[in-house]
């Protein structure tokens, strides 16, 4: 019999280079690929799993994406939809690099305002930021507070 106690690691491990983001709040996986810029369109080799069984969180997602480490701009942007998540770098089907996500306290041109009259969506050559809550974004220029929904203000 093989031993099953390893089944975690296995599990995170199973890609050859890239990146496993683990520990995403379950849901958040199709938002995940949409901060990568992910559409299935340009032969990327991406891995989901939706409502995993989890030990620290109920149910969780997981997505694998091969061949890419992701840049700190990514796991900021990241953070703020699936703040429990780790990163698994992956060389050669081993993890050689595990952190958790941390929330920055600010981005910068990740996200779009949702206020049509904010000077940063008026055509104005002005790049987004926002300021990182405990709870939600609060866009610098206007001071439009977003809470649910993060997802929807990535700009794609
Ligand atoms: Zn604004």
């Amino acid at each position: 019999m093989t031993p099953v106690s390893n089944d975690h690691e296995l599990r995170v491990s199973k890609i050859r280079h890239g990146t496993v983001i683990d520990h995403v709040r379950a849901g958040q996986a199709l938002n995940v690929l949409a901060i990568l810029g992910i559409d299935g369109g340009d032969g990327e080799e991406v891995s989901v799993g939706i409502n995993v069984p989890s030990d620290r969180l109920a149910r969780k997602d997981i997505v694998k994406v091969e061949d890419r480490e992701l840049s700190q701009d990514e796991v900021d942007v990241l953070s703020l939809i699936a703040p429990d998540a780790s990163i698994n770098i992956v060389r050669e089907y081993e993890v050689v690099e595990k952190h958790r996500v941390e929330r920055p306290d600010a981005v910068e041109g990740v996200l779009s305002c949702p206020n049509p009259g904010c000077i940063t969506t008026g055509g104005e050559p002005v790049t987004s930021q926002f300021e990182v809550l405990e709870d939600g974004v609060r866009c610098a220029y206007c001071g439009t507070i977003t809470r649910e929904e993060i997802a929807s203000l990535i700009d794609t």
